[in-house]
């Protein structure tokens, strides 16, 4: 198949006028897919309504078809088309934080969107994104775009077209390139169909802003016990892993020096994952740092673009550091033990 990319200026005013917006929507329309970036990592839209759409995002992806996908949307008006009610406390998450980074759970009405979207379920997760290029795709299809990370399943999220091109070149009909992504982790997926909401995936709206708006907030259980089947169904799968075995060590700097030496001894190519504040400590293979420590947003922004970077490594083990799980560091933590698999060294 032939991938077609738009390079667009994100900037510019009246960007649903430009031809590659006005190309792209028109793919859309056709029930073709294409990837666009927003402000938490690049997209894969496919219209929503169409089971023939969905298909293809799920096909290019090689995404399990029981994990539903997240609507995006340009306007909340068009949320009435295909929910069942909006609660009172979704209508003040959306009056605060939308277009944003969080991802609201309604009940669905049935028969307006492909079943495929939602697997079969009787909710749908929608969101605004607050992205000019991505508002303006959707708002020039006119229609509900159904949009999951542009990744092959499995592999860190995308956070620049280059993640998508990598990862899907010739297996969709277009990119918009619009340039890197700013906040680098996904969207905080909230379930509003319960009295008292449940945080499904942390991300980047943190509970601490959520707990200030709504008072009473709690997390899906299976987000710190994984014996817990989640109720968000992706959460299950094992995500964002770099092709080398990956840990996370919950350990001072001198004891994962230890490790890497260990490791090396063992004639393996170790990796660590750091940040600025300690990549001059380690001697390892292949020292990546990621964002600075003391702002966790700008270790949520680096992300997958390090993990990715190792994949262009001979590193046969990697060691990662942990975070505070506190602001957007609980999703930054969320991915990491995701790309580890759960595997975590202790002193
Ligand atoms: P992604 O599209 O890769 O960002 O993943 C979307 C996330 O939202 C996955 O973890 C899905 O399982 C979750 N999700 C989508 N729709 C629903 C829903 N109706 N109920 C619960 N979780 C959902
Ligand atoms: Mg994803």
């Amino acid at each position: 198949m032939e991938t077609k990319v738009w390079l667009v200026d994100k900037f510019v005013d009246e960007l649903i006028t430009y031809p590659q917006v006005q190309e792209a929507a028109g793919f859309l329309q056709k029930n073709e897919v294409v990837a666009f970036p927003t402000e938490t990592v690049y997209g894969l839209g496919g219209n929503a309504q169409s089971d023939k759409a969905v298909e293809r995002i799920f096909k290019a992806k090689g995404r399990p078809s029981d994990n539903p996908l997240i609507i995006h949307i340009a306007d909340s008006q068009q949320l009435g088309k295909f929910v069942s009610e909006i609660p009172e406390k979704a209508a003040i998450l959306i009056e605060k934080f939308w277009p944003g980074p969080l991802t609201i759970i309604f009940n669905k009405k049935e028969g307006v969107l492909s079943d495929l979207a939602t697997a079969g379920l009787s909710t749908v997760a929608v969101r605004m994104p607050d992205h000019p290029l991505a508002l303006a795709v959707i708002k020039a299809a006119g229609l509900p775009i159904a949009a999951p990370s542009a990744n092959l399943s499995g592999r860190p999220s995308p956070t620049t077209a280059r993640h998508v091109q990598d990862d899907l070149f010739g297996r969709i009909s277009g990119i918009l390139d619009g340039g890197p992504t700013g906040v680098g982790v996904e969207s905080t997926v909230i379930d509003c169909t319960e009295n008292i909401p449940v945080i499904l995936r942390p991300g980047g709206v943190t509970a601490e802003q959520l707990q200030e708006v709504l008072g009473e907030v709690r997390f899906d259980p299976a987000l710190t016990d994984s014996a817990q089947a989640p109720k968000s169904p992706g959460m299950k799968y094992r995500h964002y892993a770099p092709d080398a075995p990956f840990y996370l060590v919950d350990a001072g700097k001198p004891f994962i020096q230890e490790l890497i030496l260990q490791k090396q001894a063992e004639g393996l190519t170790v990796g660590v994952l750091t940040t600025e504040e300690a990549k001059d400590f380690y001697k390892a293979d292949i020292v990546y740092s990621c964002g600075h420590r003391n702002r966790l947003e700008t270790v949520a922004e680096a992300l997958y673009d390090t993990l990715r970077a190792f994949n262009n490594t001979n590193a046969d083990i990697i060691f990662g550091e942990v975070f505070p799980e506190k602001g957007v560091g609980t999703a930054v933590m969320n991915r990491l033990k995701k790309a580890s698999g759960h595997n975590i060294i202790t002193e």
